[in-house]
């Protein structure tokens, strides 16, 4: 019996998948793509002979029927989906089924889009004494979202929101940020298709008039909304610099000129540390 690999293909230029997963895809017998947005690097690097199949129309049960069938005839099949499969992916639904049927699976991570639109804006997502705090959120549609977890408590943190699945829902963004008291010319970045060859759009826009800026340029999906007190901030004139390239902040890597703040290094990890 083969096994089933939920590959995060990232968020669109094929490019951006890893090494592994485009591994995986070159050795698959069978890919269950989930479909437009991977559909390039399902069919840029399959094998010849590959059975590829776009999952768009399948319920949940067809799919895991259709992988576990799958791994009935192939070494190794793939699941692959946008972004990050662990991030609004239904990956726990669907490996429940297959741990009841016995069929080993394993999870290769993504670009999440929350990444790649960052990264298209050239946008950090944390800044020293602005922000140390990302949360991926998203507003209620028709999925609610859990008590506790409404978009205006959260973004009472005044933290940096990454915002999926909400494109047509911007004057829910803008309301939940207003009562949160951001102010109406709080920046906002929404982008459209992050990393898509060709077909990216980014979009800067406030707090007030962001949705109007999106719905002119016709943007009512495949987008991120980032909602971020570290926007723009390329063009401040004052930066507080990250302490870890301070000369006068030593770390294992190297001295200190003067003496050193007694504050940790925030972007080191306790591994490093060491
Ligand atoms: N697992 C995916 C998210 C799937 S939910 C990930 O990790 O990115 C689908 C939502 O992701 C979309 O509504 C949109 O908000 C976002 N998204 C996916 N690809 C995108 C892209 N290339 N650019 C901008 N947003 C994207």
């Amino acid at each position: 019996m083969g096994s089933v690999w939920f590959v995060g293909a990232g968020p669109g230029d094929p490019d951006l998948i890893t090494v592994k997963g485009r591994r995986l895809v070159e050795q698959a017998g069978a890919i269950l793509y989930a479909g437009s947005l991977v559909d390039a690097a399902a069919t840029r690097f399959a094998p010849p002979g590959c059975r590829l199949q776009d999952s768009k129309a399948m319920t949940l049960e067809q799919i895991v029927a259709w992988l576990a069938a799958a791994a009935g005839e192939c070494e190794t099949v793939v699941r692959l989906q946008t972004g990050d499969p662990g991030l609004y992916g239904a990956l726990t639904e669907m490996t429940r089924p297959l741990d009841a049927a016995g069929i080993p699976w394993q999870v290769v991570p993504g670009v999440t889009s929350a990444m790649a639109a960052a990264a298209a804006a050239g946008e950090s997502l944390t800044l020293p004494e602005v922000t140390q705090t990302v949360i991926l959120t998203r507003t209620a549609g028709r999925t609610p979202v859990p008590e506790g977890e409404s978009l205006a408590s959260l973004a009472a943190h005044r933290c940096t929101l990454c915002i999926y699945l909400s494109a047509t829902l911007l004057p829910e963004v803008q309301e939940a940020l207003g009562a949160a008291g951001w102010p109406p010319d709080a920046p906002i970045l929404v982008v459209q298709k992050a990393s898509w060859p060709g077909a990216e759009q980014i979009v800067r826009g406030r707090l007030d008039d962001i949705d109007r800026r999106c719905r002119d340029l016709g943007i009512a999906s495949q987008a991120m909304i980032i909602a971020s007190p570290t926007l723009g901030a390329r063009h401040w004139p004052e930066l507080t610099a990250s302490k870890l390239y301070d000369p006068g902040f030593g770390h294992r890597f190297r001295r200190a000129a003067g003496p050193a703040p007694a504050d940790d290094c925030p972007q080191m990890n306790a591994n490093e540390r060491k």
